[in-house]
Parts: structure tokens; C-alpha cells; sequence
């Protein structure tokens, strides 16, 4: 017999960069479609997924403010960026026959539904991905703390942050050898150590609110299955 499910609703955050594949700037589609194969999966087991996708591989505003533009701005056309990568999944994710919604969380009413809450959760419950795209709609967050605002008020299990290392580390894996990769921290470790997993308002959100988050890599295939299995690496902050 096969074991019930952990989880029974799941936010997975992927940021932009999760979508570059080797590419410098902007989406690489094999990349697009290797990840709505990894959501197909979990959604294929029954799972309830949705997802917020970040926008850095198309634009970041602070950096582009840093630059001499104004801040919100810049944040604006970095909260569009991550339509255009909502709706690159979404494809992707139709193509494989999962039926999906995006859900903007500024209205654009020619391109998605606007984010409406009970009509995201009824989407789920309808066995749809609802994909959230323009961050939490304000300049001066990011698509991190979207992702931990959604999930509470999707009432999800855990957040799934995939990131380009299979975990936490006490410094940097890929400058620092003697790195070492946490299983699991507390949410207060994350803050007082200042282990930069995700922004400090996420974590804070995460945290008052009770919902796991999952840290972990979609380099190798299957991955986030695995993740959701407690199988393979990751590291896990409650
Ligand atoms: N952004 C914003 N408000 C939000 C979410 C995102 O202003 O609620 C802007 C911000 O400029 C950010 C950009 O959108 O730099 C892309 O999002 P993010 O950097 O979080 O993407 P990721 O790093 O996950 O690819």
C-alpha cells in the first residue's frame, strides 16, 4: 500500500533564476518544462500545488535602482517580470495537461485573474495549480516574502523553496569547503544567525504563522517529489 501523503497543500517557491538553465538573462524553456514536470508529479499524487516564481532572471529592481532609477519603479517592472515567468510555466504546465490559473497580484485583467483569494483556494480544491504572479503587489518586497504570504493565507503545509544548493550551510558551499548544510533550524536560528535563506519579513511571516519551510535544490531530476517524500537532501526550518 502506498503511504498517505505528508502534505496535503504545498506552496513552491522558485525563483527566477531557477529558470535560466545555462542561459545569463532570461528563461530558458527546457528549463520551463523541466519544472512543470517536477510540479506535474506532485500534483499527478494528489498533492495540491501552487506556486510563486520569482523575477531576477528578467529584472531586479534594486539593483536596477542602485543604478539611478527610482525604487519603485524599478520594483514595478520587477514584479511584471514575474508575470511573464507565471505565464511561461503555466504553459508549460498546460502543455503537459495540468490545468492551471495565474493569479496576478496586480490586476491584468487581459492576461490573468486577478489574485482573489477564495477563488485560488477553490482553484486548488479543483485540483488546479494556481500560479501567483506579481509578487505581493508592492514595491519594497520581494517574491520571497510573497511566497511566505501566500502560503498562510492559502492555509498550506510547508513552503518548498528551491534554490540553486540543496540546503542551508553554515556559509557558502560553493566558496567555502568547510561548509557545512544544516537538516533542520529553527526559525529563530535563521534570524539571529543571519543565514540568508530568504528576506526577514518571509521568515518572520513563516514563523508567526507556523508553516514549515523546506529548502532545497531542483538540480537533480525529481527532486522536489523527493522533497515532498522526506527522501533526498534539503534542509527543513520550523
Ligand atoms: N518585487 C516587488 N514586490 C514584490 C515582489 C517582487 O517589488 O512583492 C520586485 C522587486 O523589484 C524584485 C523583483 O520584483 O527585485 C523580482 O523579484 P525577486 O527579486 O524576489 O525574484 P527572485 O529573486 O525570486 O528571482
Amino acid at each position: 500500500a502506498t503511504e498517505p501523503e505528508r502534505y496535503r497543500r504545498v506552496l513552491v517557491k522558485l525563483s527566477g533564476e531557477g529558470l535560466l538553465g545555462d542561459r545569463e538573462f532570461g528563461l530558458d524553456l527546457e528549463m520551463v518544462d523541466r519544472v512543470a514536470g517536477e510540479v506535474k508529479a506532485v500534483h499527478d499524487r494528489g498533492i495540491q500545488v501552487c506556486l510563486v516564481i520569482g523575477g531576477g532572471n528578467i529584472f531586479r529592481g534594486i539593483s536596477t535602482a542602485a543604478k539611478g532609477m527610482d525604487r519603485t519603479s524599478a520594483d514595478y517592472m520587477g514584479m511584471l517580470a514575474t508575470v511573464m515567468n507565471a505565464l511561461a510555466v503555466q504553459n508549460a504546465l498546460e502543455k503537459k495537461g495540468v490545468q492551471t490559473r495565474v493569479q496576478s497580484a496586480i490586476p491584468m485583467s487581459m492576461v490573468c485573474e486577478p489574485y482573489i483569494r477564495r477563488r485560488a483556494i477553490r482553484h486548488m480544491e479543483k485540483g488546479r495549480v494556481v500560479i501567483f504572479a506579481a509578487g505581493t503587489g508592492n514595491p519594497f518586497f520581494t517574491t520571497d516574502t510573497a511566497a511566505a504570504l501566500r502560503a498562510v493565507e492559502m492555509n498550506c503545509d510547508a513552503i518548498l523553496k528551491a534554490t540553486q544548493v540543496d540546503g542551508v550551510y553554515s556559509a557558502d558551499p560553493n566558496k567555502d569547503p568547510t561548509a557545512e548544510r544544516f537538516e533542520s533550524l529553527t526559525f529563530t536560528d535563521v534570524l539571529t544567525r543571519d543565514l540568508r535563506v530568504m528576506d526577514t519579513s518571509a521568515i518572520a511571516l513563516a514563523r508567526d504563522n507556523n508553516i514549515p519551510i523546506v529548502v532545497f535544490s531542483l538540480h537533480s531530476p525529481g527532486a522536489l517529489g523527493e522533497v515532498l517524500s522526506r527522501r533526498g537532501r534539503f534542509t527543513e526550518i520550523r
